[in-house]
């Protein structure tokens, strides 16, 4: 499978909010248009137990919806962090992921301190590795 390319601000990004939450898992959305991957939104994570798991805010998933449609962008990849786990889909990741056509960008704070970003596409249960790529320079 051909890697997907990420903008190294958006990846930075993302290693920052997971390294900011050290101990609850972040979560939100990544957009793309035509030219590849755009923008991302955070959401807040309303699980329960926001160590282990995470759910996206439902109001602030259709706002950020929105504003991908007012912009003219979609949907490209859902994220989360790992805080103390590697960057595996949990058996809840797998139960709960909806969209097959999108990226699941998984983060983990690693247990060496080490951060580490894995994408997967998961559909009808079964884990499929996406390569990732650093695209270098500003978003495009
Ligand atoms: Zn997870």
């Amino acid at each position: 499978m051909n890697a997907v390319r990420l903008p190294r601000p958006i990846v930075n990004q993302l290693l920052q909010l997971a390294q900011k939450s050290p101990d609850e898992e972040i979560c939100g959305l990544i957009s793309r248009d035509s030219r590849g991957f755009r923008n991302c939104y955070p959401v807040p994570n309303q699980a329960g137990d926001r160590k282990r798991f995470f759910a996206l805010d439902p109001k602030a998933q259709i706002d950020a919806m929105r504003a991908m449609r007012e912009r003219g962008e979609e949907l490209a990849a859902i994220f989360h962090s790992h805080p103390d786990s590697p960057p595996l889909p949990s058996l809840a990741d797998v139960e709960q992921h909806e969209y097959p056509a999108v990226l699941y960008l998984i983060i983990s704070l690693g247990t060496k301190g080490v951060l580490e970003m894995r994408g997967f596409h998961i559909h009808n249960r079964t884990i499929e590795e996406v390569p990732i790529a650093l695209q270098e320079g500003p978003v495009r």
